[in-house]
């Protein structure tokens, strides 16, 4: 006869702590049990075939629809285990769930969203597993996978947007940490044809930069993952479009920085709009001053090697979309001349 297991056989596993539930093959759990177990990050594993606590069958619950998971008890390498149980590991596994609290706390992730990674070997990551809240995230929840994406060590499965960071990684060696997240303000942004304007505030400008925007595509894909591929090399900060954001650095508190720094600034931008007064942008001499300091601490910016009128070459208005520095600097100074030409053509005629 099949198992029942309803609410009163898994209530106490939210004092326990515990993330996982052994349950048999063929037990039979009922949606108040389900709801619960999800609630409390709890996922069920059948007979060693990991199933998630909502049910979701082959896909293991992944709302992306990821890959089925590693078996429950599998056999890592024991290389891959030495470096997974590692002093090293322990230390940035604990700088994850940080990182992770502090996400949570500011409202930049909401339900199991967002996810941090961090290549602590040349093809090895740790990162957050699916389906854990980044407020309730632990040390024993984080796993490790390859470069290719496979899982490699850790009980937890790892998320499946894990391929957004692998990508940034093996585009940008600098990348060692990637951090992704929902923050509200520069979501909204990422939602708009608004772009995010430059030259405002030295703080964003010396850490972060200009903002890309990367076009859309079903999160958890390969597709999805490549869409950062044109802006890895001269951003730290990428809006995904209809989406989030994407920071990285070398160093996992400065990717975490960014992106605190990146919504803080959307948001005053945003705030800023309801005054109704013109914006001001720093003058293009002092923006010299700035990326020179950001030269110095290794950031990229794609105004690097520009002139320095181009460096703030779009008058930011809401809703109005700018054209990237490079293009604006190709385009204007020939603008400017045929202007010029046509004027004094007109001038000519007229005084003929
Ligand atoms: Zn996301």
């Amino acid at each position: 006869m099949k198992q029942v297991i309803a609410l009163k056989d898994v209530t106490h596993l939210k004092a326990s702590g515990a993330r996982t539930f052994a349950a048999p093959t063929d037990a039979i759990v009922t949606p108040s049990a389900k709801d619960f177990l999800r609630s409390i990050g709890v996922t069920i594993q059948f007979d060693g075939t990991s199933a998630s606590a909502n049910g979701g069958g082959s896909n293991g619950g992944d709302p992306y629809g990821a890959p089925a998971p590693a078996a429950a008890t599998p056999k890592w390498k024991a290389e891959h285990v030495k470096l997974f149980n590692s002093p090293e590991a322990q230390r940035i596994k604990e700088h994850i769930v940080s990182v992770s609290h502090r996400l949570w706390k500011r409202e930049y992730v909401d339900g199991n969203g967002g996810n941090v990674s961090y290549r602590i070997g040349p093809n090895e990551v740790l990162c957050t597993p699916t389906l854990v809240s980044k407020g309730i995230m632990r040390v024993e929840d984080i796993c490790m996978v390859d470069l290719a994406g496979n899982q490699i060590a850790g009980t937890a499965k790892r998320t499946s947007e894990i391929f957004l960071h692998l990508e940034a990684m093996k585009a940008q060696p600098k990348a060692r940490a990637c951090v992704h997240a929902h923050p509200p303000h520069a979501t909204a942004f990422a939602i708009t044809g608004a772009e995010v304007p430059r030259c405002m505030i030295p703080e964003m400008e010396v850490l972060v930069g200009t903002v890309a925007k990367a076009k859309y595509e079903t999160p958890g894909t390969q597709a999805f993952a490549e869409t950062v591929l044109p802006y890895c090399k001269d951003h730290n900060c990428i809006l995904l479009q209809n989406h989030g954001v994407l920071t990285w650095n070398e160093d996992l508190e400065k990717a975490y920085w960014f992106m605190e720094i990146v919504d803080a600034y959307c948001r005053t931008v945003v705030i800023a709009s309801h005054l109704g007064a013109a914006f001001t942008q720093i003058p293009s001499s002092k923006i010299g001053d700035l990326l020179k300091i950001k030269q110095g601490l290794g950031l990229p910016d794609e105004r690097t090697g520009l002139k320095e009128a181009d460096y703030c070459a779009c008058e930011f208005r809401p809703g109005v979309v700018c054209a990237n520095p490079g293009e604006g600097s190709a385009q204007s100074p020939d603008l400017d001349s045929i202007v010029k030409i046509v004027t004094e053509e007109v001038m000519k005629a007229l005084n003929k």
